[in-house]
């Protein structure tokens, strides 16, 4: 809201109200007639329906800006919320969707597979879509081999 421009208005509207009543005094004082006191009359409701117009205008501008600072700061939660929701279910994948303990990753050659441990699952997730199999020897790959014996598909 601009602080000038209100105060500009009020300064406005007291002219106004003193020229009214400067007329009123003159009609009474027979130093204007009836019909010019009538014209300045109407003169004076014109200003005064524009500055109502005026005011209409700040309030309808304020709102807006107000408005759209506020849909602005709802947007930025909306993504935020979004974001933490994306977080949330590429974590799940992480987890045994029965028993909700963290899977085990354990590799078979360049072979994946997501283990659950408590639930004795294993499930292939693909070849070499990461890098660690290469910092393993065959010795790691047998002993998992034979955990995964036990295992069944989930
Ligand atoms: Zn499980």
């Amino acid at each position: 809201m601009n602080m000038e421009e209100l105060a500009e208005i009020g300064r406005e509207i007291e002219r106004h109200r003193i020229a009214g009543s400067d007329a009123m005094e003159a009609l009474v004082a027979g130093t204007m007639t009836a019909e010019q006191a009538e014209t300045k009359r109407k003169r004076l409701m014109q200003a005064n329906q524009a500055i109502k117009d005026r005011l209409k205008a700040l309030i309808l501008r304020d709102y807006l800006t107000t408005a759209g600072q506020m849909g602005r700061m709802v947007k930025a939660l909306e993504a935020c919320e979004q974001e933490a929701e994306r977080d949330r279910s590429a974590d799940e994948q992480n987890y045994c969707q029965k028993c909700g303990r963290r899977f085990m990753w354990r590799n078979v050659g360049r072979d994946h597979y997501c283990c659950c441990d408590t639930c004795k699952t294993a499930d292939w997730a693909g070849s070499n879509l990461f890098s660690n199999w290469r910092d393993e020897d065959p010795s790691d790959w047998e002993l998992n081999k034979e955990i995964l014996k036990g295992y069944r598909q989930a």
